[in-house]
Formats: C-alpha cells, structure tokens, sequence
C-alpha cells in the first residue's frame, strides 16, 4: 500500500494510530471476543468506556462541572434546527453572525423556530472576510448569539472569542473543535459534527451549560430534547457507539499529542508554511481571504491559470496528495489540515507545489 496524504475537508483524515488500534481491537475489543459495534450499549463494558470518553474529553478541554457533555447523532445540520428549538420560543430572538456557507444555513434553519435578527454578514464579501465584533449589531434581549468560529468553505477563523455580555454564545465548532486551546467557559453551548477533527460521521458532540437544558420553551417530543439526553447520558435511544468508541480513541491520541496547546501550536505551524508557499509563489498560487482572517484548518489557493487545475488535480493525487479539490463556491483547491494532518503531508504538498510551479510554468 502506498502512502497518500488526505486533504479532504470531512468526513477527513482520522489519526493514523486511531486507525490500526481500532483495527486491532475490530474483532475483539475489551476482551469481549467481538467488536466494540456488536456490544450492547446497554453493557456494562460500553457504558464504562462511554464514561471514559467523557472523562478523556473532560480532562482535555478543561471542561468546567457545569456543563453537560452529549453524545448525539443528526449531524451539525440537525442541531441547526434543534439548536433554536431547545433554546428559544417561537417569539424569542436568537442573533445569528453569518460569516459563511454554514452560518447561512444555521440562520436560515432556525428562521422556523425563532425570529433571527442576523447581527453580522459578510456575505456581500463573499464571505472572504470576518466581521469584525465592533460591527456585530445583538439585540441585548436574544435567547443566544450563533457564530461559526471557522468557516470550512470559505477558509476563515476568529482567532479570539468574540465577548457577548450575558447572553449565551452558541458556536459551530464542526470544523476546529480541539484544534487547540478551549476555554468553554466562555461559551453557552458548542457542537461539532465529528468527520472534521473527531471521528467518523454521524456523531455530534455537544458541550452546553446545564442551566441552559433547564429551558422548556416549546412542547417538543423527548428526542428532541438535550435535557433528556443530558439525564440518559446520551443514552435516550442506541447512540452511534463505534462513532463513540473512534471520538474516544481520538482524544486518547490528542492526550499523548501533549494535548490541545500542543496540538495548537503544531496546528499554527502546519498552516503558516502553507500560507508562506502560497504567498511566496510570485502570485502562482493565491489565497482569496483577508490575511486576518486566514484559517488554521482549511487553506483555498487558486491557481494563476485555472486552466490548470485540471493537471494540478490529477498530479497531486499520483503524488499521494488526496482530496485537493476545493468547494464549487470558490473553484481552484482547498488543503484541509485537521489535527490528524501530520506536518509531513503539509511539507509533501508545498513541495509538490513547488514542482508544478517550476514544470508548468
Ligand atoms: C461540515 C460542516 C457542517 C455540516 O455538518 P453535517 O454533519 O454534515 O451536518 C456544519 N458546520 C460546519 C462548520 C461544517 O464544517
């Protein structure tokens, strides 16, 4: 089998020794003679590990007492609508920051549970730029201010953590959670479909203040419903448990990694050396975003000449570099450079891309 260097935006890399352990445990995991997918989640072997995974994460992130950690299913998409739904009335306004593809669509699913007052757009940008805080207009009476911390399409990150006042902040973390330090205390609720920087897809993983499971703001059905996952630790229904199980290895990998400051730093190196080939190629390649607003996870470039992208693609994949297609918004390519990214695939694509440069002219 030959090496190759996964680029792809999610689902996307996974770290390689979440992999062969999970391998090696497939058909025998805790001793049990059968796989950890074939266990009961009711057992006594998976509720233990289950209760492991949190304590790991917990441990990792410094998460505070007064937050629930759940394990959901649905995808970020389902929480677009499930979000307003737990956290706010049909009257209630929830501010929305729209700074790219998915806030937009965070906004516009909510827009049938609650009245969205978007405080915040950088559409008319192109959402190639952040908008700043000082520009943000919030209502002081909204159930929540919804943010994107990185946007994955358009390759754009808030560094800080914008400061709300009171009202609790609510971010889609699906594309940088745990890509280095979290302070949650900051934050009301934080949710991340797993396939970026977790596991597999169809896990969602969600870190919210108790007080805020407390609110009942509309009759619901109990599965939609945090509250009721939050007292069945996340058990209401058969969770995704090899999703479970694959997020658990992981912060077991992160843990060994030096944890999220370490993986911050090394985060912050991967993406630098990109940017620094890109801006360094003479205008060969080019980053379309507000340099303030560049992201540490997803890097798009185009090419001086799209008629090249075509060679580009095809040669960087025989090269072992996979999934460099970027989004159809903005056309050209997109690096993905999650956690389970090693700094080699960054220093194999930059020098790929040196070579393309140098033979295509
Ligand atoms: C990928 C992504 C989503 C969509 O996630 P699903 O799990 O497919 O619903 C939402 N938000 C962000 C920021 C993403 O990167």
């Amino acid at each position: 089998m030959t090496q190759v260097w996964n680029f792809s935006a999610g689902p996307a890399a996974l770290p390689r020794p979440v992999l062969e352990r999970a391998q090696r445990e497939l058909l025998d995991w805790d001793g049990s003679g059968m796989s950890v997918m074939e266990q009961s989640h009711r057992g006594k072997r998976f509720v233990a590990m289950a209760a492991q995974v949190e304590a790991d994460l917990r441990e990792l992130a410094a998460i505070p007492a007064d937050y629930a950690v759940l394990f959901l299913q649905g995808g970020a998409t389902q929480h677009f609508a499930q979000i307003p739904m737990n956290l706010a009335g049909e009257g209630d306004v929830a501010d929305y920051v729209v700074n790219g593809h998915w806030g937009a669509k965070a906004a516009s699913e909510a827009a049938a549970y609650v009245r969205v007052n978007v405080a915040a757009s950088s559409q008319a940008d192109g959402y190639l730029r952040l908008p700043p805080r000082a520009e943000w207009r919030l209502d002081p009476n909204a159930a929540y201010v919804h943010y994107t911390p990185n946007e994955t399409i358009h390759g754009v990150e808030y560094r800080d953590v914008p400061e709300v006042g009171g009202v609790p902040l609510v971010a889609d973390m699906s594309s940088s959670i745990l890509s280095g330090p979290l302070d949650v205390s900051r934050f009301g609720l934080v949710y991340a479909g797993a396939q970026k920087n977790i596991g597999p897809s169809g896990l969602v993983l969600m870190i919210v203040r108790r007080d805020l499971l407390q609110r009942a703001p509309r009759p619901m059905a109990k599965i939609f419903r945090y509250a009721e996952y939050a007292a069945a630790d996340s058990m209401l229904n058969t969770p995704n448990t090899w999703g479970w199980y694959l997020a658990g290895l992981t912060f077991q990998w992160l843990k060994e990694q030096g944890g999220l400051a370490a993986m911050g730093e090394r985060n912050r190196a991967k993406a630098e050396r990109l940017y620094a080939a890109i801006d360094g190629s003479g205008g060969y390649y080019r980053n379309p975003v507000d340099p303030a607003a560049r992201s540490r996870m997803n890097v798009p470039f185009t090419l001086h000449d799209s008629a090249l992208d075509a060679d580009f693609l095809r040669e960087s994949e025989a090269a072992g570099l996979m999934a460099l297609k970027g989004h159809k918004a903005l056309g050209g390519m997109r690096a993905s450079l999650y956690n389970a990214v090693p700094p080699e695939a960054v220093d194999a694509l930059v020098a790929f891309m040196r070579d393309f440069a140098a033979r295509h002219g």
